[in-house]
């Protein structure tokens, strides 16, 4: 069932079940207490960090949440309840345009680093993924190796993103709506779990807690 079939005031019951669920916080280290208290009590969400779903993600890499009976997915929900309950236009995709490494892109619920549009310009974004992905792993691979997985000083990471922003040029025209961005310290964190740096991660609902929580 579609989201649009929701009244604000259920969209808002909807979201808080993800964002009040017990593993929340665990989910969601690299955000600071106050932005988890914004966002548990008045959905305000941070502009420049991802927020992750803390449920197990279906086979697409999407979680799902049950409300009133019905099955919805998270970002659809977070999406929608941000917006007001305007309806998604038919066929619209609610793509996430920030990029924060292959296993974490789509756990992201924060709305608004998401957005609605054709499918064929969402699938483009995998093409601005790729062309992060390689340009964060070669900036990181020329850097300094950061003792315990820290990253590097603010400046260089600035002087870094200024420089990707400016070499997006098939994103500017494909995404102008709103450009593919991403979040340098959590890409690094996925990077480090991805290279093995540091124990996979307990922080997400299992497969079995899923099938129980949506029974
Ligand atoms: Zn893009």
């Amino acid at each position: 069932m579609s989201v649009n079939s929701l009244v604000p005031d259920e969209l808002r019951a909807a979201v808080a079940q993800i964002v009040n669920s017990s593993r929340f916080v665990a989910a969601n280290p690299h955000l600071t207490k106050g932005e988890v208290a914004s966002i548990q009590r008045d959905l305000d969400w941070p502009a420049l960090k991802p927020v992750f779903s803390p449920f197990a993600q279906t086979h697409d890499g999407y979680s799902q949440v049950r409300f009133k009976g019905v099955k919805y997915l998270c970002h659809r929900l977070t999406f929608a309840e941000y917006n007001d309950g305007t309806p998604i236009g038919v066929g619209e995709d609610i793509s996430h345009t920030c990029y924060v490494g292959p296993q974490l892109t789509a756990r992201n619920i924060n709305p608004i680093q998401l957005c609605a549009e054709p499918n064929d310009i969402n699938q483009a974004r995998k093409a601005c993924f790729l062309y992060l992905e390689r340009e964060l792993d070669r900036f990181r691979a020329g850097g300094d190796i950061w003792p315990g997985g820290q990253g590097p000083r603010d400046a260089s990471v600035e002087d870094m993103a200024a420089r990707i922003r400016g070499t997006q040029i098939l994103c500017r025209e494909l995404h102008r709506e709103q450009e593919c961005s991403f979040c340098y310290e959590v890409w690094l964190q996925d990077r480090f779990e991805r290279a093995g740096l540091r124990p996979p991660s307990a922080r997400f609902e299992s497969d079995e807690e899923a099938s129980q929580r949506l029974e």
